[in-house]
């Protein structure tokens, strides 16, 4: 039997998904932690979706609890495979178009810096591996790939920029980097579905911007992750 763990940052970036499966709130699975366990059978294997939870009535985003609900979705799961799947900033010159869904081929932090020291660079950059299938997934979908960049901050200083770009990152967001970490560590491959909200080099807000099309790419997103289950859980 395969099991499948999405783990995803947002409420509202999950619930069409959650719908369209009827997938189940399991109450305090994680308690104490605020990471909220969602799980369905599906063609007799399960499908989890864990969400990194609520603190002062808001979505807890950012590599923190994005670690936290990685490292107890393992621990407690033993997901064959990890997703990590939400929204994210791409940039209009490599091509990206609000809404659209990418598959991740790698993943970086890029706002970890500690200046002269080059071993722990190499670390805080991170890089780390995606699931092997990753390729395959995107060709037979027919989505673009590129690669996950992650910060703490949603919006994108000089120096963030200069380091996205020579690393070749195409789609910023803040937890994509943190669950590959543990996932890396635990060597549970993972898998990233990423859909644009805003163009990080589009001169709008980015919080405008995200905030207006949220909705539009967590339905893309849903469109996708449907697509991707019926492939991998036949
Ligand atoms: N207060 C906001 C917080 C949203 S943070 C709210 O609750 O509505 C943005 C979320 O979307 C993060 O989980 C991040 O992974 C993703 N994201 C979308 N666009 C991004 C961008 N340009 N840079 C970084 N993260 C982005």
């Amino acid at each position: 039997m395969k099991k499948i763990c999405y783990i995803v940052a947002m409420e509202a970036e999950a619930r069409p998904f959650i719908e369209a499966y009827n997938i189940r709130l399991v109450p305090d699975f994680f308690a104490p932690l605020p990471c909220q366990l969602y799980e369905a059978e599906v063609n007799g294997s399960w499908l989890y979706v864990v969400l990194n939870g609520r603190q002062h009535e808001m979505d807890l985003v950012g590599c923190e609890p994005a670690c936290v609900a990685t490292q107890v979705a393992i621990q407690r799961l033993h997901p064959d495979l990890v997703v990590s799947s939400g929204t994210c900033g791409g940039f209009k010159m490599k091509g990206a178009n609000i809404a659209d869904v990418y598959i991740g081929n790698g993943a970086i932090f890029h706002d970890r810096r500690v200046s002269g020291d080059d071993e722990w660079n190499v670390q805080g950059l991170g890089n780390y591996p995606v699931w092997e299938g990753s390729a395959e997934l995107a060709d037979k979908l027919g989505l673009k790939m590129g690669k996950v960049t992650t910060g703490s901050s949603l919006d994108m200083q000089p120096i963030d920029r200069d380091i996205i770009l020579e690393h070749g990152g195409e789609l910023k967001d803040m937890e994509g980097a943190a669950v590959g970490f543990v996932c890396q560590l635990y060597g549970v491959p993972v898998l990233y579905v990423k859909a644009v909200t805003d163009l990080c080099d589009g001169g709008e807000s980015t919080y405008e911007e995200f905030s207006r099309n949220l909705k539009a790419a967590s339905e893309t997103l849903r469109q996708v992750n449907e697509q991707i289950i019926s492939e991998l859980l036949r």
